[in-house]
This record gives C-alpha cells, sequence and structure tokens, in this order.
C-alpha cells in the first residue's frame, strides 16, 4: 500500500514536472487559442504578448511594439524553426504596417539558407493573386539566381517555402507545382489548405502529397505573433470587406 501511494506521487510529480517543461519550454499552446473572431479577441491575446502591448495602445504604437520585440527576437536552438518564423513575421508585419495583411514567407535552399523574403500585398497593389507565396515564388522565378535552383519551372529538390500561416488553396497547389516543401508557423485550425489535402481531387493531392508539407517547429510566442498577425485585419476592419469585424 505504502509502495503503491509513492509511485503514485512520483508519477503525479513526474507529470507535473512534464507540463511545467512545457509551460516553460512552451512547446504546447492549447489550438483554441488559434481562433480569433473578433477585436477584442485580438486585442485581448496582443496585451498577453511579452511585448508590452497595452489595450488602449493606438494601431500604431501595437505594431511599432511588435516590431521592436520581433527585431530584438533572439532565436533559440530549441526550436529550428524560429529563425524562419522571425523572418517571416517580420515580413508579415511589413505588409501591415503598409495597410496590407499580415502574412510573410521566405523561401530556404537545401542548406538551411533564406534566399528570398515576401509578404503579402493584395491590398498594396489591388491584386487578388498576390498572397506571400504567390509573391514570393514569383519574384524567385524572376529573379536571375533563380536559375541555379530550377529546371523550367520546377524547383530542384530541398526548397522549402516557410510561411507565417497554413498556405491557402490557391499557395498550397502553386507550391506543388513548382515542386517545394510547405513549412508553416502559426497552427490556427481554421487557416489553410495544408490540413484539409484529402479534400483535393485526385490527382492535385497526389502531387500536393509528393512533398513534404508541416507545421513548423517554432516557439509558441513566434506561433502566437504569427496567428495574431494574420488576424491583425480586425484591428481596423482593412481590406474590401467591410462587414462588422463581429462577423468574420
Ligand atoms: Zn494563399
Amino acid at each position: 500500500m505504502k509502495k503503491t501511494l509513492i509511485l503514485i506521487c512520483l508519477v503525479v510529480l513526474f507529470l507535473g514536472i512534464s507540463a511545467q517543461t512545457n509551460q516553460q519550454g512552451g512547446s504546447v499552446t492549447d489550438r483554441s487559442y488559434f481562433i480569433t473572431h473578433t477585436r477584442q479577441e485580438l486585442i485581448s491575446k496582443l496585451t498577453d504578448l511579452p511585448c508590452g502591448i497595452k489595450s488602449d495602445d493606438q494601431v500604431k504604437v501595437i505594431l511599432d511594439k511588435l516590431k521592436k520585440y520581433l527585431d530584438e527576437f533572439k532565436p533559440s536552438a530549441e526550436f529550428e524553426d524560429d529563425i524562419y518564423a522571425r523572418a517571416a513575421n517580420l515580413q508579415a508585419l511589413k505588409s501591415v504596417m503598409q495597410g496590407g495583411y499580415g502574412i510573410g514567407s521566405v523561401l530556404i535552399d537545401k542548406d538551411g539558407r533564406i534566399i528570398e523574403e515576401a509578404h503579402n500585398s493584395q491590398i498594396q497593389k489591388s491584386r487578388s493573386d498576390l498572397h506571400a507565396e504567390m509573391t514570393l515564388m514569383t519574384k524567385f522565378e524572376d529573379s536571375r539566381h533563380s536559375k541555379k535552383y530550377m529546371h523550367m519551372y520546377v524547383y530542384k529538390p530541398g526548397l522549402t517555402v516557410f510561411s507565417s500561416a497554413e498556405p491557402c488553396p490557391m499557395c498550397l497547389i502553386r507550391i506543388s507545382t513548382a515542386g517545394a516543401d510547405t513549412k508553416y508557423c502559426t497552427p490556427g485550425p481554421e487557416d489553410g489548405m495544408a490540413s484539409r489535402i484529402d479534400f483535393l481531387p485526385p490527382d492535385w493531392k497526389a502531387m500536393a502529397m509528393k512533398y513534404s508539407v508541416e507545421l513548423g517547429d517554432c516557439s509558441p510566442v513566434m506561433q502566437k505573433i504569427s496567428h495574431l498577425l494574420f488576424y491583425s485585419f480586425l484591428l481596423d476592419n482593412r481590406g474590401p470587406d467591410k462587414q462588422d469585424s463581429d462577423s468574420h
């Protein structure tokens, strides 16, 4: 009986330490965090970030505080994709500061170097196709240095599109067509197509599944910033959809 009690205590202690490790190392954030429908929810999550944001800050002040945090953020070895998450988030923030949508992407070569960066610019350029990944790939394919990484319109193996948010159907198919792998930072259950590959037409699904499509190994704070930048349109209801922000 005594032994059983000691065993139970040890198990409870072990579980307690594991939970603490997760909290401190921050490897797990409840997925429900990554659903944001209202400006109020967005502001509340922004003020909870370690960026010093206050609930009555003007939009410009909020964005400046995020910029300072990202500029000073030092990716740790614990989360191997944080270096890309930071770069993608800085791109996303750049777009938001220009009045655009907050999604950024970087292209990574097989040695882990960032060889192209871009952000969404649909609002800035009045173009329906200029999602971050589309802009990234067009910029890369139009560049001189892309030649050594490509054969015709297909990328040689080893390139990865890393996006702050999960790619939409259009972008996922573009990435598959080009033959790149996909990684994304934020695990929002409402965000994109990567987690819905089964819904693609069979041939497109087969093509998408030829390449790796996965959630990056990112710290909770980078995941949260990616998510909040993605939904930052709720701050001022930007974009052509003039509905009340509560209805998003
Ligand atoms: Zn897209």
